[in-house]
C-alpha cells in the first residue's frame, strides 16, 4: 500500500511539506513510548467537492484525546477543518482518509509531558479497510485496554499496540480479525472497529464503558433509531454471540463491514437480508449529505 508519493503534500506545524522529504524526532516520547492522539476521517466525493464526515465530532475527539493525555492542543475545531479541506485540495484528493496526529517531537526520554505538540495531518486513498468479503472472527486471548489503566476513551497511539498484537494472532490461525473481551468477560470491540449483532429484529451493542465510541457506531445508532430499529446497549456475553442472526462492525475505516462466521458459528441471516445491509445504504447516503442537510 502507497500511502504517498512524490506528488504528495502533508501539512506539518503551519508548513506545506512533501511527503517524502518529511522527517521527524527520533528521541521522541511519540516514538519511544507511543505519546500521540490521533484521528482517522474520512472525506466523501459529492457533487460539490469531497465532504468530510463529522469533522467537528472527529476534531472534536482529536482535541479530547489530546487534553486526557495533556498533550497540547492549539487548533481549534474550524482551523483543523479548514487544514484539512486544504489538504484534499492540494493532493486533488475528494475520497480519501484523513489521518491527523497531534504527537511529540521533541527530544524527551522522561515520562514527563512536554509543553509542545506537533500537528501532522496526512490523507490517502484507502479502500474499506476490512475489505468488502465476509469476516471471519474470532475471540482474542488478549482483552481490551483495562480503563483503569488508560484513558480508553482518548485514541492514543500507544493503545495500538494491542490492537496490532491481537490482529495479527488472530490471523496467524487463520481468522480475518479479532474481537477482544473487557477484562470481565463481555465482548468489548474489534481492534479498530466497534462490534454490532443482531437478534430478533433488534441490535445489540456493547456499552461504552471498554470501547472507544465509535463516530460510526454513534451514527449506526442514530440511523437505527431513525428507522424504528431498536438498539440495546448491553453486556454481551462471547457465547451469546452464537445465537445472533447476523453481525457486523463499525469503523471509520473499516465503514460497516459484515460479520459471516465468529469462530465456528456461520451467522444465518445472509448480510444482504440483514439489519446491518439496511444501515449500511442509509449510512452511504449521509456521507454524502451536506451537513445541514444531515439530520443527525
Ligand atoms: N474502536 C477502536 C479501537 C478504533 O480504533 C476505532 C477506529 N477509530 C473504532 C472503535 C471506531 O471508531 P470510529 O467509528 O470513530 O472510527
Amino acid at each position: 500500500m502507497a500511502y504517498f508519493d512524490e506528488n504528495t503534500l502533508i501539512y506539518h506545524d503551519g508548513q506545506w511539506l512533501e511527503a517524502t522529504a518529511a522527517v521527524t524526532g527520533l528521541y521522541s516520547q511519540s516514538l519511544h513510548y507511543g505519546y500521540a492522539v490521533f484521528e482517522g476521517i474520512r472525506a466523501y466525493a459529492t457533487e460539490s467537492g469531497p465532504l468530510i464526515f463529522k469533522a467537528e465530532a472527529h476534531y472534536r475527539r482529536l482535541q479530547h484525546s489530546a487534553a486526557r493525555l495533556h498533550i497540547p492542543c492549539k487548533y481549534s475545531v474550524e482551523e483543523l477543518t479548514a487544514i484539512t479541506y486544504t489538504l484534499l485540495e492540494k493532493n486533488k484528493l475528494s475520497d480519501a482518509y484523513i489521518r491527523p496526529l497531534l504527537y511529540v517531537r521533541m527530544p524527551n526520554m522522561g515520562l514527563k509531558p512536554s509543553a509542545e505538540a506537533n500537528l501532522l495531518i496526512v490523507a490517502w486513498q484507502w479502500g474499506k479497510y476490512l475489505g468488502d468479503k465476509l469476516l471471519h472472527m474470532t475471540l482474542s486471548p488478549y482483552e481490551r485496554p483495562n480503563p483503569k489503566a488508560f484513558h480508553i476513551d482518548a485514541k492514543a497511539s500507544g493503545h495500538y499496540v494491542n490492537s496490532i498484537t491481537a490482529s495479527f494472532e488472530a490471523q496467524q490461525r487463520g481468522f480475518d480479525e479479532a474481537l477482544l473481551l473487557d477484562a470481565q468477560g463481555f465482548v468489548a470491540e474489534a481492534p479498530g472497529a466497534n462490534f454490532f449483532m443482531e437478534k430478533d429484529g433488534r441490535l445489540l451493542t456493547p456499552t461504552t464503558d471498554n470501547i472507544l465510541n465509535g463516530i460510526t457506531r454513534q451514527t449506526i445508532i442514530e440511523l437505527a433509531q431513525q428507522r424504528n430499529i431498536p438498539v440495546e446497549e448491553c453486556r454481551i456475553r462471547p457465547e451469546e454471540i452464537l445465537q445472533a442472526d447476523s453481525a457486523f462492525l463499525t469503523g471509520t475505516a473499516a465503514e460497516i463491514a459484515p460479520i459471516g462466521a465468529f469462530e465456528n458459528y456461520t451467522f444465518p441471516k445472509s448480510f444482504d437480508q440483514s439489519l446491518g445491509a439496511v444501515l449500511y445504504a442509509d449510512f452511504l447516503q449521509l456521507v454524502r449529505q451536506q451537513p445541514q442537510m444531515q439530520t443527525i
